[in-house]
């Protein structure tokens, strides 16, 4: 197996899980709750802003018409990068500008979910992870910083509230697909192999 494993993390592909991984639970993302990880929106890659920015034309019509306006007006995010200790430097992170408190792909019109990055890409038949920000992405697990993959405990969201009983899983197994965008199927399997019998 490629992995290690002491009390507290488990290596999987270089990347040091850590144990709230496991012992956290969380039930998989509805993409519709209006929570706090869409207030005051998310840093994406310079790369990623890019990509953003070439296919534009055709998300605007995905978005709400004050967010239409925004970036009618100074684009979709902002002009200087800023600085984050889960981005390297050389990623030039900037922040996506924010309409009437929540990020500017925000809709809460959107059928089945509320980004409309995500609804682009689905509707396409995209990877998600094409245009959506890593960070929105793996929530609620963090995006790694220095190797260190833990969760971020925001228990006011619906996701992760402790009293989602037995809709509620190990974060690993809950945000599957999310590890997989990290750790690729195989270093996913290892953490199967790693976890699922403590779980
Ligand atoms: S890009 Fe999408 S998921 Fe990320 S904060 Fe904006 S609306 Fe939410």
């Amino acid at each position: 197996m490629d992995s290690q494993k002491s009390d507290e993390t488990l290596t999987v592909s270089g990347l040091q899980l850590d144990i709230s991984l496991l012992e956290y639970r969380a039930r998989p993302c509805s993409l519709t709750c209006a929570a706090p990880c869409c207030w005051g929106a998310a840093a994406a890659r310079r790369d990623k802003i890019e990509k953003i920015q070439t296919t534009l034309p055709e998300i605007m019509p995905l978005l709400r018409p004050a967010s239409a306006r925004v970036i009618a007006r100074k684009g979709f995010y902002c002009a200087q990068a800023t600085h984050r200790s889960d981005f390297q430097p050389e990623e030039e992170p900037h922040w996506l500008r924010i309409v009437d408190g929540y990020c500017v792909f925000y809709n809460d019109a959107l059928i089945g979910g509320h980004c409309a990055l995500h609804a682009y890409c689905v509707q396409r038949g995209l990877p998600v992870l094409s245009l959506k920000p890593q960070v929105c992405y793996l929530f609620p697990i963090s995006k790694p910083v220095n190797h260190w993959v833990t969760v971020r405990r925001w228990n006011e969201l619906p996701c992760l509230r402790p009293t989602n009983g037995e809709e509620a899983l190990p974060v690993y197994l809950a945000y599957r697909s999310e590890l997989e965008s990290l750790l690729g199927e195989k270093g996913y399997e290892d953490v199967l192999r790693g976890w699922v019998s403590r779980s």
